[in-house]
Order: structure tokens, then C-alpha cells, then sequence
């Protein structure tokens, strides 16, 4: 007997869009109930659809869902939020990419994250906001999804020798996944510099909510040095470059 439909009511961002058959689309979602789930919305391709016009990347819906045998199907979509600075700004659409990357690469089908889909919602709303700076939205995104999926580095302790770091310069262990002290950063493979204000700026971003961290002002200097120290431990995690990230860097070299 085939198991019988169950259709359920959620909020969902749009991660991924692709066309599928003639009218219909295949959606990549993250949602509130079920975490990261691909699904078809039939018609959603023609002018005329009125329940599923707006499927646009990065906006958040209201969406009914159709969970079949093999096949989620989405049957209706009421748009909630459509950030749309994030598709009119081409700079800002980047980093809203690198972010839902991020997102799909460190999520597991069907498997509920509520926290990570509020930050997520959270993080779409601050890279939408006039004055901001995308990659403190984007650093402060970073450490929090990587708290969320059990990767949290190390920021207060050597990774090493487990003794309470000194307030001066140090390492960052890439592989393990934390500070190390200069008297055990032989013992790791993999490290780079870590600065004491870089160092004090990740531990802040780490303990702080958004609306504190968002007043820092950060050097491009020391926004250099956050974003290697961090993408360095991510790329180890994932085993692979992101391209959007990558686009992002070329991006800002042309500025
Ligand atoms: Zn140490």
C-alpha cells in the first residue's frame, strides 16, 4: 500500500531554483518544519500563475506542501518577506548566495533546524538593510551556523594545550578548529596568524547578539584577517571551495 499524502504548512526560503519540464519549477527550500527539502511547484513557470508566481530566490513564504512517496510538491505559496534589495544589488545578491550556500552545504535533507532557518531569515534581513556591512553580516553568519551545526571553534582556550589563552598575538589551528598558542602551534599542521584584536573580535561576534555586533567599525585590515582565518576552517569542514565565495573575492578586487 503506498503510503498516503501528507500535506503540512510551513515557512520556507527559496535556496535554489531550477526549470523543470515545461511549466514547473524545481525548488530547493529551507524550511522552518523540515529543514532542507526540494520540491516541485507545478506551473509556477506560467504568467498567469497566481498561487505560485512569486518563486523568487531568497524570498521567505508561506507555503503548502504535498509530501508524497517520492516527491514533495508545493500547492500554494503566499509570499511573507521578499527581500528585495538582495535581488536588485548585484553586490548584495553575492553575498545572500554565499550565505544560502552555506546553508545548503551544511544541512541535511529533511532534518529540522529552527534555529538555523531563523538565523538564516535573520541574516537575509540584515544584508537587506540600507546601512550595513555585508561582511560583518556575513562573519557574524558564519560563526553562529557553525555553532548551530556543531563546529564552533575554539576562541578561549589553546586547542592545543587547553590552558586559558594570554591577551597576545596567536595562531589559528585550521584543521582542529580553534586558537593555538605560539608555544604549541608546532604541534598542528595547519595555522595561520591570528591577531589579538582579530581574535577579540571573533570572540565578540561569537558571544553577541547582532544588534551589538553591528556597531563595530572593521578595518579593512582586520576584515581581511577575519575572513581568511574563518573561510580557511570552512573549506577544511566542507573539503571544497565555495564558488560563490569566490566570486564575491573577485568581486571586491574590482571595486
Ligand atoms: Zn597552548
Amino acid at each position: 500500500m503506498p503510503r498516503p499524502e501528507r500535506i503540512y504548512r510551513t515557512e520556507a526560503i527559496i535556496l535554489r531554483r531550477q526549470d523543470f519540464l515545461e511549466a514547473d519549477r524545481l525548488l530547493t527550500l529551507y524550511t522552518q518544519t523540515s529543514g532542507k527539502i526540494r520540491a516541485i511547484a507545478k506551473g509556477s513557470r506560467k504568467m498567469n500563475s497566481r498561487q505560485l508566481g512569486h518563486v523568487e530566490l531568497f524570498t521567505r513564504a508561506i507555503m503548502l506542501i504535498a509530501h508524497g512517496r517520492e516527491l514533495h510538491v508545493v500547492s500554494q505559496s503566499e509570499l511573507v518577506e521578499p527581500f528585495l534589495p538582495l535581488r536588485e544589488d548585484l553586490t548584495r545578491g553575492a553575498y545572500a548566495n554565499y550565505i544560502g550556500e552555506l546553508v545548503e552545504n551544511f544541512s541535511e535533507f529533511e532534518e529540522q533546524n529552527e534555529k538555523l532557518f531563523d538565523l538564516f531569515n535573520d541574516a537575509l534581513g540584515w544584508l537587506s538593510e540600507t546601512e550595513c556591512d555585508l561582511r560583518l553580516v556575513t562573519r557574524y553568519f558564519e560563526l553562529h551556523l557553525l555553532k548551530l551545526v556543531g563546529f564552533q571553534p575554539s576562541l578561549f582556550r589553546c586547542t592545543m594545550g587547553q590552558e586559558e589563552l594570554e591577551p597576545r598575538d596567536q595562531f589559528f589551528a585550521v584543521l582542529e578548529g580553534g586558537a593555538v598558542c605560539p608555544d604549541h602551534v608546532h604541534e598542528v599542521q595547519k595555522a595561520l596568524p591570528l591577531s589579538l584584536t582579530a581574535l577579540k573580535t571573533l570572540r565578540y561576534m561569537q558571544k553577541q547578539p547582532y544588534d551589538a555586533v553591528k556597531l563595530l567599525r572593521v578595518s579593512e585590515q582586520l576584515h581581511g584577517e577575519l575572513e581568511r582565518t574563518i573561510q580557511a576552517y570552512i573549506v577544511n569542514i566542507l573539503e571544497k571551495r565555495l564558488k560563490s565565495a569566490e566570486f564575491i573575492r573577485r568581486a571586491r578586487r574590482l571595486e
